[in-house]
């Protein structure tokens, strides 16, 4: 009999993985979901903390490690969530099996934080037509020499949006331990909103300006092909937030969409900044600087350079990844023998803090907002950096709560308090 009814990517995160109780959960979440005769591929992270045990690991091993190396560490709690939940399944009676990577294939380019370059889904429209389940890896792929390749941290996301493409699904799940997105993380402000609805530009700003409930990546992907997305709980049965199109394409929840000026706060402790000191006056000084860094691959984000002392020196400060911080110091060592720059301090207890939201577009004075409420907190501002839909700022790590608090109610985000028990997360 063939299948009449949709066909569903459905991934379950690290905290929705940790242990087998929760795991059989899970395997029930998926029964259900089948037993609506919908055709179900899961796609699965590592239990929770064990993706940071194994890259701990690897600092530890060698603090400048190699890439490749560590992706066939930090792959393997994927290999074993999904080898549980298959047989989880298998004992309910369910015909599941576990795939893989490089036994769909999923084909990946680089490493640490490599592209998926396609998705071979001969095998996995196989497993549909047997009315089979096929449980995934979520973060790995395979490259062309046939290596094990991770996807970057919260990468389990972008596995799940991109085989929903690669297999023409109808939506793509992504269970959590929160029950949608929010207005800001759940966990730092319990007033904290929940949105019915995100347009997939507005998700896709709050990503990557830190709120972690999806992967930047992963957003990107869905709103190039299209694909519905959607935020759910995997403890409970309660309806999520939809990931739409500027239009409200992708409804399917009937909701109107609001306006709001701010979609929402996010911030980001994933951030060390570099201050080099005394960078000569001269054409070069700067490229000199970041072009090792981009060659190593590393990401730079804000960047401040400060005016130039009497002598024509300049102090320039910069942003990477906290990951990136030992790699970046290595690449600039070189820099700096070349005269380059005279000192090269780091600092790590900093986090970025942002303000998002289409409406900012029409609307002057979001900025002078944000820096009189922290102003008034006596919070100082590091860094600033805008788009045409965001403002960050970089502050210190101990006013992160605080920050992300004031802000939250100074923008009006604030769920009235009668509702602040159905809001809280899990
Ligand atoms: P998973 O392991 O399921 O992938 P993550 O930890 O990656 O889960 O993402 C879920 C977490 O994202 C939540 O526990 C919450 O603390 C955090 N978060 C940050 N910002 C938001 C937001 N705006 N809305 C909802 N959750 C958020
Ligand atoms: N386990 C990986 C991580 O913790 C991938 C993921 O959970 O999405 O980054
Ligand atoms: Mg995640």
């Amino acid at each position: 009999m063939p299948n009449t009814g949709q066909r569903i990517v459905m991934k379950f995160g690290g905290t929705s993985m940790a242990g087998i109780e929760r795991i059989r959960h899970v395997a029930d979440r998926v029964r259900r979901e089948v037993a609506t005769g919908n055709q179900v591929a899961v796609v699965v992270s590592a239990m929770a903390g064990e993706t940071d045990r194994l890259v701990q690991l690897c600092k530890e091993a060698a603090p400048l490690y190699d890439p490749r190396e560590y992706d066939v560490v930090v792959a393997s709690g994927e290999q074993v969530t999904a080898g549980l939940l298959a047989m989880t399944l298998q004992g309910m009676g369910l015909n599941a099996r576990s795939y893989m990577g490089w036994q769909l294939p999923i084909r990946a380019s680089g490493h640490a934080s490599a592209l998926i370059e396609g998705i071979d889904v001969a095998v996995l429209e196989r497993v549909f037509d047997d009315s089979g389940i096929a449980v995934i890896p979520g973060f790995q792929g395979v490259t062309s020499e046939g290596a094990l390749a991770t996807l970057g941290r919260g990468g389990s996301d972008t596995s799940a949006v991109a085989l929903a493409i690669a297999a023409k699904a109808d939506r793509c799940d992504i269970y959590t331990d929160v029950d949608g997105v929010y207005t800001t993380d759940p966990r730092i402000v319990p007033r904290a909103r929940k949105l019915d609805v995100v347009t997939y530009e507005e998700m896709l700003e709050l990503a990557s300006v830190g709120a972690k409930v999806l992967q930047t990546r992963s957003v990107g992907l869905a709103m190039r092909y299209g694909m519905p997305l959607q935020v759910l709980s995997s403890f409970e049965d309660l309806p999520g937030t939809m990931i739409v199109g500027e239009d409200g394409s992708n409804l399917t929840t009937g909701t109107v969409m609001e306006r709001n000026i701010i979609t929402g706060i996010a911030h980001d402790r994933n951030e060390a900044f570099i201050t080099l000191t005394g960078l000569p006056d001269r054409p070069g000084t700067v490229a000199a600087v970041f072009r090792p860094l981009a060659d190593a691959g590393i990401n730079v984000d804000m960047i401040v350079q400060s005016a130039k002392s009497a002598g024509g020196m300049s102090d320039l400060t910069f942003t990477v990844p906290k990951a990136s911080l030992a790699h970046s110091v290595d690449a600039l060592a070189k820099v700096r023998e070349a005269g380059g720059f005279q000192e090269l301090l780091t600092n790590t207890d900093i986090v970025k803090v942002s303000v998002v939201g289409v409406g900012m577009r029409s609307n002057a004075g979001i900025a002078a907002l944000m820096f009189d409420t922290l102003a008034e907190r006596q919070i100082n501002i590091v860094a600033i950096s805008t788009s045409e839909i965001k403002v960050s700022v970089l502050i210190s790590e101990d006013y992160t709560e605080l920050a992300v608090r004031v802000l939250h109610t100074a923008f009006g985000l604030d769920a009235p308090a009668a509702s602040l028990d159905a809001g809280a997360a899990s």
